[in-house]
């Protein structure tokens, strides 16, 4: 399986707003103080338990879930996908993720089999 480069997975985390991610999912987000609050979309959240800190990028829900993390915890448990394709849905600006900041990936050489295509993409390879 091709390695998602540990700087990709920190730029993810600094650049994806947490925020968006959450109100992209019908969380409605009061602010209190420095962070922001919301019902849990994870368990029946009756009282605000979900708490986002734009400042650090990361959520914690202090109700029945007890867990949190990064934008990438929160896709992962949001869609219900393994930490890669959580890293991947952020990568490819996905709708959930709302506007992205988009940075022009670094070109490829060729590969020297199966040249010949120069948009040389991402198949589908462990
Ligand atoms: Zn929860």
């Amino acid at each position: 399986m091709a390695r998602i480069p540990e700087q990709e997975i920190e730029r993810l985390k600094a650049e994806v707003s947490l925020q968006r991610l959450v109100e992209a999912k019908g969380v409605t987000l009061a602010r209190q103080g420095k962070d922001w609050l919301g019902c849990c979309p994870f368990h029946a959240d009756r009282t605000p338990s979900l708490v986002v800190s734009p400042g650090k990028n990361l959520w914690y829900c202090l109700g029945a879930c007890a867990t949190g993390g990064t934008v990438i915890d929160w896709v992962m448990k949001a869609e219900r996908v393994s930490f890669r394709h959580a890293v991947e849905l952020l990568r490819n600006d996905a709708p959930l993720t709302g506007p992205v900041v988009r940075q022009a990936t670094v070109p490829k050489l060729a590969a020297p089999v199966g040249a010949g295509q120069s948009d040389h993409r991402r198949r589908g390879r462990r």
